[in-house]
């Protein structure tokens, strides 16, 4: 039968900068199951370098070092922490315990890297049974003396049932009471069948030992077995040995990722005024861009509302070219509009929503002794909510009052100044060219659009106009109001077809033009998408700074854990889980700073509407974009620290003060 641990002519040489320092320098020995060894010798002897390597912590590198015959020194960093976890039982002079975690969590954590299901409660409470710590199972390792925390790495070292216990020192830190409790333990379990491998330079120590290995620079003096302490009864085979050990289940099956999860969320509880100050910079960022999205959307929802209001479907058909303002060119005549192209238009039922012929002239308007001119518009039923220019005060004029051809008006707030003054105009007798007509309501205020004043207008019937005003019988415009902003162009191109058609007008011919109001939808748009890639930059460096300080918390709390780090891989903890656990850390870090800054950014942005009268719109994609975005820089800032973390040598981690 090939034996448990053999070494073959091991050396081990540490590298400080220029000196070298040979801890062991060829070292054989062979350890059975069962045994009881205790390795002796002076301090830098080389007594902890040897154990480090038979634990399978350290690789030689000179010499073999074969486990049941196999060498395991050229197992990858992962399989090796998959022995350990599996085989290796590790006590140390330090205990190593975690101070966050109670003393039950300490004892099941190596469970967390073994790959198996299950929360191992039970198994712990059990284990700590077996050391007589049962009834402190909620204690944290500070609530705890000396012996009773060795007594925990113990509990600890037994929960995956190992083959292997290793002890480096484990009474170095202890009274002689407690000393004299741990190694009644080791002595239990050692009758109970577990190898023991124990470094001591304590005689009274060995003594328990059935074998003690003596050590003077590097290399083994003397190795002598005890008479009355044999090895017990060895059970033949290779137990639970299993070259690729532990993590062969899948992250979300064998609960490793909950248990990132809550240890994560446990570490970024333990120091919350630090969690929070290193989340500010994203909260900040994420917060801001809430705000500023929401009063973005608000402005932009109300400038649409605004160019609604104004007609943004809006075509306007006028005779003439495009080319030249007003005027047709050459030889093509002037086309001219009559209610039939208007009812051809209006015809066009999926494009075309409203269709209104207009007339425009000027007039001369008198009202007792003053005197205005001003520019006359004559329109059709629908105008009026097409161009938004319903009275707010008095009434628009009915099918009716334009097929009789009435003399009545609706002026603009500048004609009723010039004309009226303070007195109601409404009901009052106007002449417009000399002719008579009752004012019954007033347009309201749009202001100047250019230089041009939009409230100085006169508006009667379109019939009227023609017929009894200005004496003409075609059309000065017609405005088509577009079903909807995207079939505006679509709109463009029968509308055309349709007059080309009624006024045999060949492709190319000039003599009418279209215009509509996509430029200025344009331009609101261009303004928009400057915004949002102002808001965007913005967003951008508050994250980037947000970010990099994640890192800056990230390294420091690596940094503070290496020893943490250094006992979870002698545990067998894999470099991508160390990785893992340290990424779900950042990310839940940058998760919350996210999530308050989402909730500040909606409250500031509710109070911004509420005190200034802003109009805020926040929008459910911010949101999830804000979210999303943190969690990525979570991601991309946690990387480099915790692939530092992962790739710590579990050694120096461990001795790391
Ligand atoms: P012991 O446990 O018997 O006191 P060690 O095995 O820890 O001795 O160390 C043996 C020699 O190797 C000592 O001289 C020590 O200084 C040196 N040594 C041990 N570990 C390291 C290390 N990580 N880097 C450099 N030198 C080391
Ligand atoms: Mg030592």
């Amino acid at each position: 039968m090939k034996p448990m641990l053999q070494l073959v002519d091991v050396h081990r040489t540490y590298q400080i900068g220029e000196s070298t320092v040979q801890a062991l320098r060829g070292v054989s020995v062979t350890i059975e199951r069962g045994e009881f060894v205790a390795i002796m010798g002076a301090s830098g002897s080389g007594k902890s370098s040897l154990l480090q390597i038979l634990g399978l912590l350290d690789n030689p590198d000179k010499g073999e070092f074969l486990m049941f015959g196999k060498n395991v020194n050229t197992l990858t960093e992962d399989e090796q922490a998959g022995v350990r976890n599996s085989v290796a039982g590790f006590v140390f002079q330090q205990f190593h315990l975690l101070k966050r975690m109670s003393i039950l969590e300490n004892v099941r954590l190596p469970h967390i890297y073994s790959g198996l299901k299950g929360d191992f409660h039970k198994e712990a409470t059990e284990r700590l049974r077996q050391v007589g710590l049962e009834a402190r199972v909620d204690h944290t390792p500070n609530q705890l003396s000396g012996g009773e925390q060795q007594r925990v790495a113990i509990a600890r070292s037994l929960i995956r049932d190992p083959l292997i216990i290793f002890a480096d020192e484990p009474t170095g830190n202890l009274d002689s009471k407690n000393s004299a409790e741990i190694m009644k333990i080791f002595k239990a379990l050692h009758e109970q069948g577990k190898t023991v491998i124990m470094v001591t330079h304590e005689n009274d120590i060995a003594a328990y030992a059935g074998r003690v290995i003596v050590m003077k620079d590097g290399v083994i003096i003397s190795d002598e077995r005890r008479t009355g302490l044999e090895p017990p009864v060895v059970v033949a085979g290779e137990g639970g040995f299993e070259l690729q050990g532990a993590g062969k289940g899948s992250l979300w099956q064998d609960g490793r990722f909950t248990g990132f999860m809550a240890q994560a969320f446990q570490s970024i509880l333990a120091n919350k005024m630090r969690s929070f100050l290193s989340v500010l910079g994203i909260l900040v960022g994420v917060a801001s861009v809430i705000a500023m999205m929401a009063l973005g959307e608000g402005a932009k929802a109300a400038m649409q509302e605004q160019l609604k209001s104004m007609g943004s479907n809006m075509l306007s058909i006028r005779g003439g070219s495009a080319k030249i303002h007003g005027a047709a060119q050459g030889a093509g005549a002037v086309a001219r509009f009559t209610f039939i192209d208007v009812d051809d238009i209006a015809s066009l039922h999926t494009l075309v929503k409203n269709a209104a012929g207009v007339v425009n002239g000027n007039a001369q308007i008198v009202y007792g002794n003053k005197n205005w001119s001003s520019t006359l518009t004559g329109v059709g039923f629908d105008y009026g909510t097409m161009r938004a220019t319903m009275p707010t005060v008095g009434r628009w004029f009915t099918r009716e009052e334009i097929q009789k051809r009435d003399k009545l008006a609706i002026i603009g707030v500048t004609v009723v100044k010039e004309l009226f003054g303070s007195t109601n105009p409404l009901g009052k007798t106007i002449k417009i060219n000399r002719i008579n007509f009752m004012v019954i309501g007033i347009s309201p205020a749009k202001g100047f659009s250019g230089p041009q004043d939009e409230d100085d207008v006169v508006m009667i019937p379109v019939t009227t106009a023609m017929y009894r005003v200005l004496g003409k019988d075609y059309l000065s415009s017609i405005f088509v109001e577009v079903a909807s902003p995207t079939l505006i162009e679509q709109a463009k191109v029968a509308v055309s077809e349709q007059i080309r058609k009624r006024h045999r007008l060949k492709e190319g011919d000039d003599s009418f033009n279209i215009r509509d109001m996509t430029e200025i939808q344009k331009m609101l748009t261009s303004t928009t998408q400057t915004m949002s890639l102002l808001l965007g930059s913005i967003a951008a460096i508050s994250l980037l700074v947000g970010g990099i300080g994640i890192m800056n918390i990230m390294l420091v709390s690596v940094t503070e854990r290496t020893r943490e780090i250094g006992l979870r891989k002698a545990i067998g903890a894999r470099k991508s889980d160390i990785m893992l656990q340290f990424l779900v850390e950042s990310v839940g870090l940058t998760i919350s700073g996210g999530f308050i800054g989402v909730l500040a950014g909606i409250g500031i942005s509710l109070v911004l509407s509420y005190f200034a009268g802003w109009a805020v719109k926040t929008s459910l994609i911010s949101v999830v974009l804000a979210t999303t975005f943190s969690a990525l820089i979570g991601v991309f800032f946690g990387l480099w620290p915790a692939k530092k973390a992962a790739e710590l040598n579990p050694l120096e981690a461990l001795r790391y003060e």
